[in-house]
């Protein structure tokens, strides 16, 4: 018989975030696994896109996103981000940041080209580089600051180097690249002619006074940087699937005929309600920041409680935790028990690194969830000893 599937889907498997959150479901548990953000949309956001939909907004947009919203999008970069950006050219708008990064990939990756990328991270990236062939090179991120040795990483650069990918803040682990570390990339970049590739997604989830620091403003970043960001995160509207890249001209053309290939346009009558998003006050994002680090305090302090070692993140609203002292088998039994138990999904931490050992210790948890539920939630992790006894 012919062979059915094709090389770049052998091996790849369903993730353990879908996985737990359908097990999660089974048992009507709380999900702190799957980041799924459950707050309610901005009103003003809602209304603009039901008026949208009113006026029948609703055939194919410019393949790069309709005028408003690049324009909007082109100026918050400038301003939030600090990135010279022109609207005409130089912005996407994609399904999603991982329509992005998918667009990223095929326009740059061909099989065997090399791609850093930091471990622990977020397994789709990881599976889409796999999907394109890529040759990856990781760098790994040691606990409990998730430094990394500077040696490897100017290890893992070669000449094959296409990109590395910079994901900050970070999910799994909630690092935040400081702008050190984001100068050494820079001149690793420069010195083997390399791309980057980012993934900002979390931009505005920072705590105790960090400020963004996106990798295209660093020396030498100016047209070799494919900056990535969406909407998801910042509006609570994961489902929306809105995201969108910045990059220099000539980069931005070759991405945007992927995105027609792939997606035509984004949905256009959420793109022109998102647009609506940009009026927003900055009291929204720093209500929106203090409630994360409220609710990763009390995260935080309720895995102390229950036994855990959480590593406290610098940004996102991701947090790994090391159960050693709670005596799971592995991380599969630990998120297994922890939702048969207790009922809270968690993700298994082996699912985000390299070398599964490194994870084996480890779950994660997110608690972008309503403020009911996460304590809630907190309260059956302060009582897990009891119930596992
Ligand atoms: N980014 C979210 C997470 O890491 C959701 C991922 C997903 O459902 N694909 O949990």
């Amino acid at each position: 018989m012919k062979k059915l599937f094709a090389d770049r889907i052998e091996g790849l498997a369903q993730s353990d975030i879908r996985r737990m959150s359908i097990e999660c479901a089974k048992v009507n548990g709380i999900n702190l696994g799957q980041g799924i953000c459950d707050q309610p949309i901005e009103p003003i956001i809602k209304e603009a896109t039901i008026k949208a939909i009113r006026e029948d907004r609703s055939i194919y947009t410019r393949l790069d996103g309709i005028d408003e919203l690049r324009q909007r999008i082109a100026k918050k970069v400038r301003e939030y981000n600090r990135i010279p950006c022109d609207a005409d050219g130089e912005v996407i708008v994609n399904v999603g940041s991982t329509g992005s990064f998918v667009t990223a990939c095929l326009a740059f990756v061909d099989p065997g080209d090399e791609v850093i990328l930091f471990s622990p991270f977020y397994g789709y990236h990881l599976n889409i580089l796999k999907a394109c062939g890529a040759a990856i090179k990781f760098v790994t991120l040691r606990p409990p600051d998730w430094s990394y040795d500077a040696a490897a990483l100017e290890a893992a650069f070669s000449p094959r180097t296409k990109f590395i990918l910079v994901n900050t803040p970070s999910n799994p682990c909630g690092k935040v690249f400081t702008r050190e570390e984001l100068a050494h990339i820079a001149s690793l970049c420069a010195r083997h002619d390399a791309l980057c590739v980012t993934d900002e997604i979390y931009e505005y989830i920072l705590y105790d006074g960090r400020r963004h620091i996106s990798p295209a403003t660093l020396p030498g970043m100016d047209g070799r940087t494919i900056t990535i960001s969406g909407f998801s995160k910042t509006y609570a509207m994961t489902g929306w699937r809105l995201g969108y890249t910045v990059a220099r001209r000539p980069l931005a053309a070759k991405m945007a005929i992927l995105n027609d290939l792939i997606n035509v346009c984004a949905p256009s009558p959420l793109q022109y309600g998102v647009v609506a998003a940009f009026d927003l006050p900055e009291s929204y994002y720093e209500t929106m920041r203090a409630d994360y680090q409220t609710k990763r305090d009390m995260t935080v302090e309720a895995c102390r409680e229950a036994g855990f070692t959480p590593y406290p993140p610098q940004g996102a609203y991701y947090m790994l935790c090391d159960f050693r002292e709670l005596g799971f088998k592995d991380d599969q039994e630990a998120a297994r028990l922890i939702l048969e138990r207790a009922g809270v999904a968690v993700i298994p931490g082996s699912s985000f690194y390299v070398d599964p050992r490194d994870g084996r210790t480890q779950v994660r948890l997110c608690y972008a969830k309503k403020m009911n539920d996460l304590e809630e939630a907190c309260r059956r992790i302060r009582a897990l000893r009891t119930v596992l006894a």
